[in-house]
């Protein structure tokens, strides 16, 4: 999954890693009587397999599993990002205390004994997965910016590298850009805090309605958003750019029948690889091209050159810019 893409998902999905058949089709028949979706592994790597295709909710796993036992499965499941926040309940005939602790530390969250019965194995299923419906509420509330909905800075630093890797396993660009509100304290001065956020909530909307579907978008300060965009050259970037401080250009904010102008400034930058998985880096360029186009007079879309090191107007498409930069500003 990637990161902010769980919004309300209903938990609901259990994966069974159980190679007793017999057992599968009792817990897969009463987990479905509960209205759960159940996908059934017989083997650990067609489990392993499925906690990425499936993307279940919640893993019942036997502990003793004739190749691996199921304590080297939940070792990984626990050192892997991509499945350490789905959570596992062992399932074992005769399990000594021991056992039960064992795998417990080790990360599961519960150990349900055989001969099982129905009521009390559909009571602790429902259990963990109510509590992981609030943990992914709870991480989708904390990777979001309360006033504008769009993603937050924790959202933008998990994305980042999850983007960047996508792009570079592909060998396709990325570009980042930032755009910052012009002088957005004189539109609180002027007309009012709340007026100032009705602002910032529109530029979001047309942020989000402005950008390609797959580009990521995050509030990444007061009045400043950024925007991710994989398999997006500096050329394209550019034209996302100018599209979003034209729109801005255009946006008339109303807000208690007082119409509001608002322009912005944006700063644009290729990833390379040197930047690698580290969003600071990139960001810092773009915020030094944003920094120019505020110095230069604002709303218009600046590009961080990586040739020569310094940021340069674009008014024009950005590899001619590029080309044809007479005077490049060194920072
Ligand atoms: P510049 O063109 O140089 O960017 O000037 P600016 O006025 O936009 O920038 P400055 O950094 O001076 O002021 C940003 C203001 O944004 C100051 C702060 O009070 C306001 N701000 C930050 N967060 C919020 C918010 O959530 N709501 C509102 N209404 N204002 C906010
Ligand atoms: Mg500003
Ligand atoms: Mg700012």
């Amino acid at each position: 999954m990637r990161p902010n893409d769980s919004i309300a998902k209903p938990a609901r999905k259990v994966l069974l890693i159980e190679n007793v058949q017999a057992d599968r089709y009792l817990l897969r028949n009463w987990l479905q009587a509960e209205k759960m979706e159940v996908y059934e592994a017989d083997d650990i790597h067609t489990g392993i397999a499925a906690c990425l295709t499936f993307q279940p909710d919640l893993i019942l796993l036997e502990l003793r599993l004739p190749t691996w036992s199921g304590y080297e499965v939940i070792r990984r499941l626990k050192n892997d990002p991509k499945t350490l926040s789905i959570p596992v309940i062992f399932i074992a005939d005769s399990a000594l205390t021991g056992e039960k602790a064992k795998g417990i530390d080790m990360g599961a969250v519960d150990f349900i004994s055989k001969p099982f019965d129905p009521v009390e194995l559909v009571a602790r299923v429902g259990s963990a997965l109510r509590t992981k419906a609030l943990l992914d509420l709870l991480e989708q509330r904390a990777h979001l910016d309360g006033l504008t909905e769009l993603g937050n800075r924790f959202a933008l630093r998990d994305r980042f590298p999850y983007e960047w890797e996508s792009c570079r396993r592909e060998e396709n660009p990325m570009s980042v850009f930032i755009a910052d509100l012009d002088h957005f304290k004189k539109i609180n001065d002027q007309f009012g805090h709340a007026a100032g956020d009705e602002v910032l909530r529109q530029s979001a909307l047309t942020l989000r309605r402005s950008v390609r579907e797959g580009d990521f978008v995050a509030r990444y300060g007061g009045e400043e958003f950024v925007v991710v965009a994989p398999n997006c050259d500096l050329d394209g970037a550019v034209q996302l750019a100018e599209r979003f401080r034209g729109e801005i250009a255009d946006l008339k904010v109303c807000f208690r029948s007082q119409p509001i102008q608002v322009t912005c400034s944006v700063g644009v930058a290729l990833v390379s690889d040197r930047a690698g998985s580290d969003a600071l880096d990139v960001l810092d360029q773009a915020d030094r091209a944003l920094f120019h186009c505020k110095d230069a007079g604002r709303n218009a879309v600046w590009v961080w050159d990586p040739v020569r090191g310094g940021a340069i107007p674009s008014n024009r498409p950005a590899s001619e810019a590029l080309a044809r930069a007479v005077a490049t500003v060194d920072v």
